[in-house]
């Protein structure tokens, strides 16, 4: 067994850090205050490598792993999650590398990365959250064609993105209802695709989040991910294995980034005579807070190189996924705590950070979701 990162990874971590703090702190409290997503820093991002780095460098990526893209996405999420989710502008790349056609990749990957296009994932429905089994928006071959109808909701990139990978059912008739469904790659500059931007979020504001209606949008045959039909559920089912490991380490990032701040104040700030950093009080919450952070950063580290060596173990990735949701919300509140009314203003990171956070527990699987999944490998069905 072997804990140490690779000379590579170190190389990256810093790269990435050192990034993440020359570009976000200017802008971060100016983009989650307007809502919107910070281009020109994607752009940057883009031009130096950082997006989309487990890409394979014949369709444009640094050909490098899941575990390196989220250790990427803790350095980003340290400094600023809004910011920070600039790298979810490649959310279902993952899906076109491992089930698309050679035309697919080569047509649909390289402008993800060269700062020329960004995509999204299409799975929520207004009625169909977390059961997404019961996904309604439908694709009805017509020719040569998908007509696709229906409605999607709180989508990542939704109204910035230029494709997006649809969670569609193609096979209603199908018996078995894990049949049912396809993934098909939209091209949202077709007719009958709208985009609504959801403003007011919590946190992650920089973050772009869309409602998506499909009235009989037509595409091509050709877009539907992967040459077995009625595949769309595992294949989903792999992009949540994968990703869950990306959302642990949000929650890992955001979590280290609230302590680092949080460090800093309690040896300025000074109470009763002395530094909060002198109480016992201060001094325990720090060392829990050092401790949970660590323990979830292993969880997710080890879930990610499991990805890496091809042996996903969808267990572990629930518990880093579930851990480091909890971990972020759990320390970033303890910061804000510790940082007193100040903590409590939009002055200070801390509160952003405390808004921010919330998100690693609903999206990609709520904390209940993952539970489930835990309980499920545990128990096998009852
Ligand atoms: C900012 C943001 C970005 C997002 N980005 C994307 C995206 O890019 N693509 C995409 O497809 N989706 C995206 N989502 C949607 C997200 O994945 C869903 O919100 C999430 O899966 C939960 O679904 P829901 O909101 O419908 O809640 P529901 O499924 O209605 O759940 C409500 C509550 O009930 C609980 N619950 C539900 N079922 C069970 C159960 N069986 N056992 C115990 N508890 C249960 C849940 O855990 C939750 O606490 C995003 C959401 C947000 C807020």
């Amino acid at each position: 067994m072997d804990f140490e990162l690779t000379n590579r990874q170190k190389q990256i971590c810093l790269a990435a850090r050192e990034f993440a703090q020359g570009e976000f702190p200017q802008i971060a409290r100016e983009y989650d205050r307007r809502e919107e997503f910070p281009r020109d820093l994607w752009r940057k991002a883009c031009e130096l490598g950082f997006i989309g780095i487990f890409i394979k460098k014949e369709y444009g990526g640094l050909g490098l792993g899941f575990l390196e893209h989220a250790m990427v996405m803790e350095e980003f999420w340290r400094v600023d999650p809004g910011c920070g989710n600039i790298l979810l502008t490649v959310f279902g790349s993952e899906l076109i590398q491992l089930y698309g056609s050679e035309e697919q990749k080569k047509k649909y990957l390289p402008p993800l990365t060269q700062g020329k296009a960004i995509m999204g994932t299409a799975i929520t429905e207004p009625d169909a959250g977390s059961d997404i089994l019961s996904a309604s928006t439908l694709a009805r071959r017509e020719g040569n064609s998908y007509v696709i109808q229906g409605a999607k909701q709180f989508i990542t990139n939704g109204s910035i993105a230029h494709y997006l990978t649809v969670f569609c059912v193609t096979h209603p008739e199908a018996e078995s209802r894990l049949k049912r469904f396809g993934v098909i790659l939209v091209e949202t500059d077709r007719p009958g695709f709208g985009a609504l931007k959801i403003t007011g979020k919590l946190g992650i504001r920089a973050s772009d989040t869309a409602e998506i209606r499909f009235s009989d949008v037509r595409v091509p045959k050709e877009n539907l991910i992967g040459e077995q039909e009625g595949e769309g559920f595992s294949q989903i089912m792999q992009l949540f294995n994968i990703n869950r490991v990306i959302a642990a380490a949000q929650g890992v990032g955001i979590a280290q980034g609230g302590l680092d701040r949080a460090i800093q104040y309690v040896k300025k700030r000074k109470q009763f005579g002395q530094s909060l950093a002198s109480f016992q009080a201060t001094q325990f919450k720090m060392a829990e807070m050092a401790t949970w952070i660590e323990a979830a950063r292993i969880l997710c580290y080890k879930a990610g190189w499991m990805v890496d060596q091809g042996r996903v173990d969808p267990k572990l990735i629930s518990i880093a996924k579930w851990i480091g949701g909890e971990v972020g919300v759990k320390v970033t509140n303890d910061v804000l705590q510790l940082h007193g009314g100040y903590g409590y203003i939009a002055d200070y990171d801390v509160e952003r950070f405390y808004r921010d956070a919330k998100i690693v527990e609903i999206y990609e699987g709520t904390k209940e979701i993952e539970k489930n999944t835990i309980a499920r490998e545990l128990l096998g069905k009852i």
